[in-house]
């Protein structure tokens, strides 16, 4: 069970606590291997090691693409110890075997993410890092891979606790983790390609990312969870730093991701706008002449519900809008950036996140989404379609006004990020009633317009401020009653997809009450 450690093969990129973790081996009396940088890492801390060209008798050409790959350092990884074919195989090309491997691949995530240009990012595809890492994992049965610095100490460890010999299980798991990281290492390159090239189509991306952050727990306290980051350029939540707070909870993350793709609907340059998430859904969202007027408008859709949520901004967060936060209890806060003065108000409130990004998420990008389903996982490209660039119809006798069409495009972009079955009413650029993931429309049109009613009755207002709002749908009405019941609620506009077997009844339905329609031609189910 125990395999004796005699032999290292070291070969890494990142050289962080290499000459203590050799220097410990070295004094345990394991003969020290190495490549080039690593090598003379090595010698200049003191320790003796032999330069893997002295093994092979082969020098490192290529600008180093071929530096391990070579029988001798192979054969010394895959050769197993008690199959005499093996064994004789060693014997007869003078192959000696590796107990011990210790690497880490080229930095290439760091050079992608690093925006690096296409020449050098190609180069930093490690080939002879993955292939002894994939070898010596093979070989678990008599290696032991180390593919991170973070291994060190409970390697070392193992040997100091079992005579200089490192457990079979041990072995194994580090065999696992060597796997998962060529995996993750392959689909950052794959994702890297796709990217470049604007490959959107699934069989250009294997999908794997790299472990970012252990959480205490997932969705639910039995649950485990990590946090792990594709790689892909882009402003959101798996690229913000967070400036304070404690860490993030799986359903922040989650919650926060959702909030801040939504504030990426509005252009800054255009409007300040404001978005309030709960458990991956907006309670209220608006657009203001600052970031104070829109968030605040946006707590009045649903305060009840805001408590706890998570707030993201299209602008760099200011003073006054921070004043405003503070004042409701709150998860986290995202914006592109934040000016020293609502820094300093947050920091008040030790608890509350702060993430910061140096933009917005773009959406229109195009990428892929993925879900997980039993034994599988399920991708698509990005919902990727925003209202400015539709082309919307008018299908009833009245058209909308100026203020009910700016209103419709408002409800329409928020309806695409609210679970389905969507019913988003909308007055003056801020949400005013939302109806989330119901399986039916009308229990959907339904719950926004009581909601409304409860925000009326909270600030003694005589009439819901579903009265002359206008509502959106994120899918064709199947039936007239789910137009009826925004009726019922007082609205006077209607945006929805259109192109149910029922449109005609639909209009017609709306022709009889005055309503203006406008069909956008896409559909935005989000499950
Ligand atoms: P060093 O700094 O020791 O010169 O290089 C260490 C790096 O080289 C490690 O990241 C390792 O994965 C990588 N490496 C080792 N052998 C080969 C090889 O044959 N080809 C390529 N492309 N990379 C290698």
């Amino acid at each position: 069970d125990l395999v004796p450690v005699r032999r290292a093969l070291l070969s890494v990129s990142d050289k962080v606590g290499l000459a203590a973790f050799a220097r410990t081996l070295a004094a345990s009396g394991v003969e020290l291997v190495s490549t080039g940088g690593t090598s003379r890492a090595i010698a200049e801390a003191g320790l003796a090691v032999t330069d893997v060209a002295d093994i092979t008798g082969f020098p490192e050409i290529m600008d180093g693409r071929v530096k391990t790959l070579h029988p001798l350092v192979h054969g010394g990884l895959l050769g197993v110890r008690d199959d005499p074919g093996h064994t004789a195989a060693m014997e007869t090309h003078g192959i000696r075997p590796f107990d011990l491997v210790v690497i880490n691949l080229y930095p290439f995530e760091e050079v992608r993410f690093a925006g690096g240009d296409y020449p050098t990012t190609v180069e930093n595809v490690d080939i002879g890092g993955p292939a002894m890492v994939r070898a010596a994992a093979k070989n678990h049965a008599y290696v032991a891979v180390l593919t991170e610095p973070a291994d060190y100490a409970r390697v070392l460890e193992a040997l100091a606790g079992n005579a200089g010999g490192l457990p079979y299980r041990l072995r194994q798991e580090l065999a696992a983790k060597a796997f998962a990281r060529t995996a993750a290492y392959d689909a950052a390159i794959s994702g890297w390609f796709a990217e470049t090239l604007a490959l959107d189509a699934p069989d250009y991306r294997a999908f794997g990312g790299r472990l970012a952050a252990e959480m205490r727990y997932g969705e639910n306290p039995h649950q485990s969870a990590g946090f792990y980051r594709s790689g892909e350029k882009r402003h959101g939540v798996a690229t913000a730093r967070q400036v304070q707070g404690k860490q993030l909870s799986y359903n922040n993350i989650n919650d926060t991701d959702a909030a801040f793709e939504l504030a990426g609907e509005f252009d800054p340059a255009r409007t300040a706008a404001v978005a309030i998430i709960k458990h991956a859904n907006p309670c209220g969202v608006a657009e203001g002449a600052d970031l104070k007027e829109a968030y605040l408008k946006a707590l009045a859709c649903d305060p009840v519900s805001a408590f706890g949520g998570i707030v993201a901004l299209n602008r760099a967060l200011d003073a006054e809008a921070a004043e405003e936060i503070v004042k409701t209890f709150t998860e986290v806060i995202i914006a592109p950036g934040a000016n020293p003065e609502a820094e300093a108000v947050i920091a008040a409130k030790k608890n509350l996140r702060l993430l910061l990004t140096d933009g917005l998420p773009d959406p229109r990008a195009g990428g892929l989404a993925v879900k997980s389903v039993a034994g599988g996982l399920l991708v698509q490209s990005r919902d990727n379609a925003v209202i400015d660039d539709l082309d919307l119809k008018v299908v009833t006798r009245r058209a909308p006004d100026a203020r009910e069409m700016a209103d419709l495009r408002f409800a329409f972009r928020v309806a695409k990020h609210v679970k389905s079955n969507a019913i988003v009413y909308a007055r003056d650029l801020a949400t005013v009633g939302i109806g989330a993931g119901q399986m039916s429309r009308v229990d959907s049109s339904r719950i926004a317009a009581r909601k409304a009613l409860d925000a009326a009755e909270a600030k003694g207002l005589a009439e819901p401020l579903t009265k002359g709002s206008v509502v959106a749908s994120d899918a064709f009405f199947p039936f007239a009653d789910g137009l009826l019941a925004a009726v019922e609620a007082g609205a006077t506009a209607v945006i929805q997809p259109g192109g149910s077997m029922r449109d005609d009844e639909v209009i017609a339905a709306a022709d009889e009450h005055g309503i203006a329609m406008v069909v956008t031609g896409i559909r935005h189910f989000r499950h």
